[in-house]
């Protein structure tokens, strides 16, 4: 396709206070590493301008983008309506913590054409925030969407989070429970994960609290699916849930491989069939651009083998999978549909609710199959 997006990712490096889960590059809050990442960004969106696009989507996610100052949101928010072409129909997402947000925020915000909130509450349970280091609490979620949906946001989308030590089955059946009664048209459940150079995994090498059994995270997993699903709200992903019309149409995007670009300190970028992204380092990434020039790092060219891989581990992600034309791959998916893990139906593979519990594990044998087979690595 060459030089070309329809996708727009910016990446805030900034929080009010890290996470203790959190691996994500982010830095803590200070107007004068703001002023600093605000003129860098500004620079890159200068040069980006030129690259080819007509975007479709744009998500501001982080770090903290309702951290911000009112004057730099805008400042952002300015320099991306005047520099880019967009779809008459954009999907305009912002990723807002509780605790951040007011209605300032929320009306400049409107005022740009941001038609989608994506709010990270995490859970409805203070203990288990607490555990999390987050520095809201249930109420200050629920004030949050209160006020968004006053506000006249109506696409609003919240994170929730499975497989907290001190969570059980029960107060992770009570958070749903208030997600559904607050009228949020999407939901994203992520499993905790103990990532490097984390608090969290200090504090697990402490042994100060011990893991969930496999058993129980898929337990909790397993009742989100069934009890989300019957009040309305489809699994159109592994870990995305949307009430009909209400699909996030950025991610869609990243699932099925179209060509975006990443600004801002440690973005991805997936363009002309390369991947490359940002240094995580604010002033090397403000250094670069400074000088007139894009910091990218090359990460690799998407050949013949690597798409076939990227189209199986992003594409059946999505409850309406992926059309395959290999017939070796076809058949190599049938022991898979023996254990109802999948349905083939014509070169169509699409992951059963039961597929996508287990999905990292399918997804480590397919691509195991590809390496090893010499059909499927045939051009
Ligand atoms: S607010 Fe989000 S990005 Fe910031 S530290 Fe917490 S989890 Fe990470």
């Amino acid at each position: 396709m060459g030089m070309f997006f329809s996708s727009l990712y910016v990446h805030v490096p900034l929080c009010i206070k890290k996470c203790k889960y959190c691996s994500f590059y982010s830095l803590s809050y200070d107007e004068d590493i703001e002023r600093l990442y605000i003129k860098a960004l500004l620079k890159e969106i200068e040069i980006a301008k030129e690259i080819p696009h007509i975007v479709k989507t744009i998500y501001i996610g982080g770090g903290t983008p309702s951290c911000l100052s009112i004057q730099g949101l805008e400042r952002i928010l300015l320099s991306l309506r005047k520099n880019f072409k967009t779809a008459y129909d954009l999907e305009f997402s912002i990723e807002i913590n509780p605790k951040t947000i007011n209605m300032q925020r929320l009306c400049l915000m409107k005022d740009f054409g941001v038609n989608r909130l994506s709010i990270g509450v995490q859970s409805f349970n203070d203990k288990e925030l607490l555990f999390l280091g987050r520095i809201h609490n249930s109420k200050d979620a629920i004030k949050t969407v209160e006020l968004a949906l006053n506000q006249g946001f109506r696409n609003i989308s919240i994170d929730l989070i499975y497989g907290i030590p001190i969570q059980t089955l029960k107060s992770w059946q009570e958070t749903l429970n208030k997600a559904v009664n607050i009228n949020v048209v999407h939901i994203s459940l992520y499993e905790l994960s103990v990532e490097h150079n984390t608090q969290l995994e200090n504090e697990l090498k402490l042994k100060r609290f011990s893991l969930p059994s496999e058993d129980e995270v898929i337990a909790m997993y397993d009742f989100a699916t069934d009890f989300l699903e019957s009040r309305g709200y489809n699994k159109y992903e592994i870990s995305n849930f949307a009430k009909d019309g209400f699909q996030c149409r950025h991610n869609i995007s990243y699932w099925l491989r179209m060509p975006y670009l990443g600004l801002g300190p440690s973005a991805h970028s997936f363009i002309d069939n390369k991947r490359f992204h940002n240094p995580s380092d604010l002033i090397f990434y403000a250094k670069t651009l400074l000088n007139g020039k894009f910091g990218w790092i090359y990460d690799y060219s998407v050949d013949k083998v690597e798409e076939l891989k990227e189209k199986i581990f992003l594409g059946l992600r999505m409850k309406n999978g992926i059309t395959l034309e290999k017939k070796c791959l076809l058949d190599f998916f049938k022991i898979f549909e023996q254990e109802q893990l999948l349905i083939l139906s014509g070169n169509t593979v699409r992951l059963t609710n039961k597929g996508m519990t287990v999905s990292n594990e399918i997804f480590a044998q397919v691509l195991l199959h590809i390496e090893n087979c010499p059909v499927c690595k045939q051009e």
